[in-house]
């Protein structure tokens, strides 16, 4: 059954992918079904999007009873699930302003947009130039392929958009050797996802917050994969003590519903696009709006932070059990539940053994294991998550 809807999947779906050999049919909690009715724990939530798991509490609820309103409205109008989550977002990232996508890459895209509209409205230079980072990761569309520092995924595709120049995430130095009078952004992941789960270094965070001001360059923060409580903060930054201009989210902020953001402080707004320069026609429709409102709330009356600040050592400190035991694992490295198991060699292998054993994991580039389980999990499914891959573990070592 499941063999034969694959088999139609591959003769009509696009191949831009190379999917594991399971079709998802259900999800309960932390727990995901395939359509033969197998079970399996979930450590990947849909990557980094699940944040609350499958179904939970009046989530489903909320959200049927706004499809029984009104699904979308365009944006000549107002709708009040927006007005409602853009408070909210407001209010837990200490951010000014917000306008909604649909996606992680439309949030960066208006991010890199917004950044070069400031810059221009200073100097009507039309040459600004972005600073990235090498492994950096921030979507698929052509604005945000051109600040993706993998230079595979953007080679086939040039001209990527111009004058975006790259550094070394977390060495100071070879970000200052990129920056010149026409710089007008320094943009990063808070922690590295796709890259291979690296988090910036506070030192290096504050350093470039400081050099941002001194030249009035603008920080973009993307907090697609690590924000929205992941790091036991509802954004990355925010535990550092600095604060981005522009910050990008989506993935975890509408828990399931295809939705992002990109925000900017009052200074930004004030300074950058105005009417006309930018749109979208489905973003910031009550149906995801509603999603984002009903997360948020739910993190505040559930105190998801506080859950994720409990949880996340205990994780560490099992997975660094693993670091000590296996020879194949490397290091741990991550914060809070975003989470990467740095392998000697690659980890396709272990994660197809896990996945027959009833775990779901993904890898983070070829040699990084990554775990980004719902934030609800407990102790009793990192001890399950830990028995699976160290079972996994031990039966390639002996294959071999
Ligand atoms: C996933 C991701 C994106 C792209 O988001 P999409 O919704 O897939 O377009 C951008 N930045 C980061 C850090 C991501 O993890």
């Amino acid at each position: 059954m499941m063999k034969e809807a694959i088999a139609q999947a591959e003769e009509a779906l696009l191949h831009t992918y190379n999917r594991y050999q399971i079709v998802l049919d259900r999800g309960e909690g932390v727990w995901l079904y395939d359509m033969e009715g197998k079970k399996y724990l979930d450590f990947a939530a849909g990557i980094a999007v699940f944040a609350l798991g499958y179904h939970y509490k009046d989530y489903d609820e909320v959200l049927k009873m706004q499809i029984d309103k009104i699904m979308h409205t365009s944006n000549y109008y107002y709708n009040m699930p927006a007005i409602e989550a853009a408070k909210k977002i407001k209010k837990i990232s200490g951010m000014d302003r917000v306008f909604f996508t649909n996606s992680g890459a439309e949030a960066v895209e208006g991010a890199i947009k917004t950044a070069r509209k400031y810059a221009w409205l200073k100097d009507h230079r039309t040459d600004h130039e972005i600073i990235a980072m090498e492994h950096s990761f921030h979507g698929r569309t052509m604005g945000a392929l051109s600040v993706t520092g993998t230079p595979a995924y953007r080679e086939a595709f040039a001209p990527m958009i111009g004058n975006i120049r790259f550094a070394q995430l977390n060495d100071i130095q070879s970000v200052k050797a990129q920056i010149s009078d026409r710089t007008c952004a320094i943009m990063l992941e808070t922690v590295q996802g796709e890259g291979g789960i690296v988090p910036a270094r506070e030192d290096f965070l504050r350093e470039i917050r400081h050099i941002c001001d001194e030249r009035d360059i603008l920080l973009i923060l993307d907090e697609i994969q690590c924000g929205m409580g992941r790091t036991g903060f509802y954004f990355a930054w925010q535990k550092f003590g600095i604060k981005p201009d522009i910050m990008t989210t989506a993935k975890a902020l509408g828990g399931g519903m295809p939705v992002g953001a990109f925000l900017m402080t009052e200074k930004v707004g004030s300074a950058s696009l105005a009417a006309g320069d930018h749109g979208t026609t489905y973003g910031g429709n009550p149906l995801a709006t509603t999603a984002v409102s009903k997360m948020i709330d739910l993190f505040e009356e559930d105190h998801i932070l506080e859950h994720v600040a409990e949880t996340a050592p205990y994780l560490e400190e099992r997975l660094d059990e693993l670091v000590e035991k296996y020879d194949f694992i490397e290091s741990r490295r991550g914060s809070g539940l975003m989470q990467g198991l740095v392998c000697r060699g690659a980890v396709n292998a272990v994660i197809s053994r896990a996945m027959e054993k009833g775990l779901i994991l993904i890898n983070a580039g070829a040699s990084v294991i990554r775990l980004v389980p719902s934030l609800i999990i407990g102790r009793e499914h990192v001890d399950e998550m830990v028995r699976i891959l160290e079972e996994s573990l031990t039966e390639l070592a002996k294959e071999k």
